[in-house]
């Protein structure tokens, strides 16, 4: 059985980066302004959040817009250090931890995460894992 360890990486928000969350709005941002609101790399969304899941819009112009609510609430979610059994994931949507089941594991660029469904309300869930076996 494969053993689920979180990993520290990269894309989890520091303590003061977490308090600068509170500063986005509940509007549309581009990923260049939350960015630099936050303090962070603008290429961290293409390669880490947007692939994690994070929850965005693109335009006609494919121009990626992201909610500054939405996305303080999944960075807390996803990077929260939950007090959660192995075999669980937290659901956004339910808001609770939910059982995986069937998950997809995925790699990129030395990110290690699964994809599950929430079985209560079908949402795709990441969770970000580690494929270490004790
Ligand atoms: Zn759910």
């Amino acid at each position: 059985m494969r053993e689920i360890v979180e990993i520290e990486l990269r894309g989890r928000l520091s303590g003061q980066q977490k308090t600068r969350l509170k500063k986005l709005l509940e509007m549309m941002y581009r990923p260049s302004e939350i960015a630099e609101e936050i303090g962070f790399e603008k290429r961290q969304f293409y390669r880490v959040y947007i692939p994690l899941g994070l929850p965005h819009e693109k335009d006609a112009n494919n121009q990626i817009w992201i909610n500054g609510s939405l996305f303080r609430e999944w960075a807390l979610e996803t990077y929260k250090n939950p007090s959660m059994e192995k075999n669980e994931a937290y659901c956004l949507t339910c808001k609770k931890p939910i059982e995986i089941r069937d998950p997809e594991w995925k790699e990129k660029e030395g990110l290690f995460y699964l994809i599950c469904s929430c079985p209560i309300c079908k949402r795709k869930i990441a969770r970000i894992t580690d494929r270490k076996v004790n």
